[in-house]
């Protein structure tokens, strides 16, 4: 039997995990949409044969919907998570979990009390075979301890209302996400430093050069470049006590003509992403499927919502700022 699916949210990527549920992965059936733009979620209902619900709130207590994605609006993230977890109802929910501590928090102290993971965040790299294999090298031990992971998260353009805040909380949640994962470490302090501004920006502070220390004193350096033109381009480098771990240039073919070889780059983060986001909707539903969720948590949530917010803090102090996380509960060790 299929899981049924019930999608929150049917925006730009609430449209992708749609495509990629019904004509790329087994398993799973969208039966159910809402969107607070009504008739845009009827549109996207009768293309698929899935009901409309006129609330997010309605589609979560439907009997037919067995799970639920959050594809809406990050501010209304977490009162559909924690609707989803009143419920009993496993739930994949984008990022942010929420856009305050305080309701992260909340969204643990529920999940907690239900007593079982039902969360999922949907931290995608972690189901990329690239950066699983960075982890796989680090486990190996060859290249020894990690001293410092360098990332690298390079878009071609953004939209004219992109500030320097949202370089932390859109972009570079990704890398700091990732650092935690390959690393097995979480941060203890952030600043945030910026160089002479690319001019493509106009007056946006890009790069952003963003320094993470970790709890075992490994650092963490994370580059946003956000209006780079070339390409989208993901870097990433573990340099380790006896070697490093380089994230290699994949590309299906290398051509070489007038005397110069050369592969292509990513458009976007789409491309880029394509097949994590498989892996990562394909496992969720073998989890969501037995009652449960995999792979990134509420916690996960939580705590790149509490180095954004203070990440966005050293962007205003030009700071060391310290990051302040609660104990981590047992659910999620
Ligand atoms: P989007 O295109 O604006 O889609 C969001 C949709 O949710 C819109 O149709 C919006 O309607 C609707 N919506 C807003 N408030 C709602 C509510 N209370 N209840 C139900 N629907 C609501 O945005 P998007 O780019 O798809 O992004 C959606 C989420 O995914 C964001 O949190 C974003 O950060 C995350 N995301 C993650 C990744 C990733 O790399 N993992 C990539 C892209 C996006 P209106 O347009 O009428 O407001």
């Amino acid at each position: 039997m299929n899981l049924k699916i019930g999608i929150i949210g049917v925006g730009m990527i609430g449209q992708d995990h749609i495509r990629r549920l019904t004509t790329v992965l087994a398993g799973a059936s969208v039966v159910a949409v809402s969107d607070v733009n009504g008739a845009q979620a009827e549109t996207v209902a009768a293309g698929i044969g899935a009901r409309c619900y006129a609330t997010g709130e309605a589609l979560i207590a439907a009997s037919e919907v067995e799970a639920i994605i959050v594809t809406s609006w990050g501010p209304t993230h977490a009162t559909y998570v924690l609707a989803a977890i009143a419920a009993g109802k496993p739930v994949f929910c984008e990022k942010p979990l929420a856009e305050t501590v305080e309701d992260c928090e909340a969204v643990l102290d529920a999940e907690v009390r239900h007593g079982k993971r039902l969360v999922q965040l949907g931290f995608m790299r972690r189901f990329d075979s690239q950066y699983r294999a960075m982890k796989e090298t680090l486990r190996s031990g060859i290249i020894g301890a990690p001293l410092i992971f360098q990332s690298g998260h390079r878009n071609p353009s953004v939209p004219g209302y992109y500030t320097a805040n949202n370089a932390l909380t859109d972009t570079a949640v990704h890398d700091i996400d990732t650092a935690r994962f390959l690393l097995d470490d979480e941060p203890v302090a952030i600043s945030v430093k910026s160089p002479r501004k690319n001019s493509r920006g106009g007056a946006l502070a890009d790069p952003l050069l963003t320094l993470l220390d970790m709890r075992s004193g490994a650092l963490v350096t994370i580059e946003t470049s956000v209006n780079i033109a070339y390409a989208y381009d993901i870097r990433g480098e573990i340099i380790g006590e006896t070697g490093v771990v380089t994230l290699a240039e994949r590309n299906d073919v290398v051509v070489k003509a007038n005397g110069v070889f050369s592969g292509r780059v990513p458009a976007d983060w789409k491309e880029r992403f394509s097949t994590a986001f498989d892996t990562e909707f394909r496992e969720w539903i073998a989890a969501a499927r037995a009652g449960g969720a995999t792979g990134p948590s509420s916690w996960d949530g939580y705590v790149a919502t509490a180095v954004t917010t203070t990440g966005v803090k050293a962007i205003a102090s030009g700071a060391r700022e310290p990051i302040k996380l609660r104990e981590r509960p047992a659910l999620y060790a």
